[in-house]
């Protein structure tokens, strides 16, 4: 089969590979369908993730038709139309129990990382009973891929960990996919303002039809002096850090009003400053999470209901033979105008 495989930092190809089989009798096999590209796929062609050794299969997002299953996985059936969670979870362990399945002891955030992923024809999931979730017919499984993990990520590490509420204040810093999934998924709580803040005119355009009150162009705004005037000088409810590098999270910082939440939901490599002589009198607290995936079934409910569109986040689509020109799109968004990339693979 054709898959893309990770050969070290800057190297990737698309390659012929032996088929997956079952290794576990809670294994399935999967025929992948469609599978995205994630910017955490770049953090590991960057070489930021060490658990991700070369000879890899990239990939943790997409939907598929089970090709096989092993003899312990019960509810799932050949030719069953599956979304794939990034997150393996056993249902069994500590962790998994009290819905932290990001930590699973046999799982968490595997695939594509420490076993071979979704950007392939064919994908093994360890735990296939509790990390496939079957899709209800009707539904538009392309759209289905952004429920794998970047609409999870920005609900659970962004709006559900920063409280969102109804009329609550929120600024969300970083409108990449992941910021424009705490934007689609915090308006489940009617916030009364939304401020989205990038340096990307395009990206900060898509938020405002997403949804969002106000955008500031971190470019040339300063997002401090325009988050204070929009909220009469309080600061938000809720500020919410979606990108991953040390100014954005002091900025979230210097955002929060007091009794507010500041929500980590981006990946980050180095050390960032804690302002305490600032926040140790502003009743704030600061949340970090690797998404659990918990909220998968709801998120299916509410596309299935209408009211949500992962759809809209989805911009160019490639077949798996021209992955590595989906990879080159994906990489020069600002260029590009990429948010999601979706792989056809069959
Ligand atoms: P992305 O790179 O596509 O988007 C980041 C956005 O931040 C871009 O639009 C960029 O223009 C903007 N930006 C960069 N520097 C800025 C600055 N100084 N001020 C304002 N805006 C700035 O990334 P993404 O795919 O949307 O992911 C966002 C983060 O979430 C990444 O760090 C990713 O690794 C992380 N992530 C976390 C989890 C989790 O479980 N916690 C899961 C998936 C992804
Ligand atoms: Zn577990």
């Amino acid at each position: 089969m054709k898959a893309i495989v990770y050969h070290g930092p800057g190297n990737k190809s698309l390659d012929d590979r032996p088929m997956p089989e079952l290794k576990a009798p809670t294994d399935a096999v999967v025929k992948v369908t469609r599978t995205t590209i994630c910017g955490t796929d770049l953090h590991i062609l960057k070489g930021d993730v060490p658990t991700c050794e070369p000879g890899r299969i990239l990939g943790h997002e997409g939907v598929g038709i089970v090709d096989s299953v092993g003899s312990a996985v019960q509810g799932l059936t050949v030719g069953d139309h599956v979304l794939i969670s990034c997150i393996s979870s056993c249902g069994q362990c500590d962790y998994c129990r009290r819905g932290m399945y990001s930590h699973c002891a046999t799982g968490g955030w595997i695939l594509g990382n420490r076993i071979d992923g979704t950007q392939a024809e064919y994908v093994r999931i360890p735990h296939a009973q509790t990390s496939l979730y079957r899709i209800p017919p009707g539904l538009d499984e392309e759209a289905l891929v952004m429920l794998s993990d970047i609409l999870p990520t920005g609900f659970e590490c962004g709006v559900l960990n920063g409280k969102v509420q109804p009329g609550s204040t929120v600024a969300i810093v970083g409108a990449g996919p992941i910021g424009l999934a705490s934007l689609l998924t915090a308006q489940f709580y009617s916030p009364s303002q939304i401020v989205m803040i990038d340096r990307d005119p395009n990206r900060l355009e898509v938020a405002r039809q997403f949804g969002a009150t106000a955008c500031v162009d971190a470019g040339g705004q300063d997002p401090e002096a325009e988050v204070m005037r929009l909220t009469d000088g309080v600061g938000v409810d809720c500020a919410i850090e979606a990108v991953g590098v040390p100014a954005t999270f002091e900025l979230c910082t210097s955002l929060v009003a007091p009794g507010g939440i500041v929500a980590n939901v981006g990946v980050h490599g180095v050390k960032a400053d804690l302002h305490l002589e600032k926040l140790w009198d502003r009743n704030v607290a600061i949340t970090t999470r690797l998404v659990d995936t918990v909220s998968t079934p709801m998120l299916l409910k509410t596309v299935r209901a209408g009211r949500l569109h992962p759809e809209q986040l989805i911009t160019h689509r490639f077949s798996l033979s021209n992955a590595l020109d989906a990879y080159d799109t994906f990489s020069r968004a600002a260029d590009t105008h990429a948010l999601k990339v979706v792989i056809e693979v069959s």
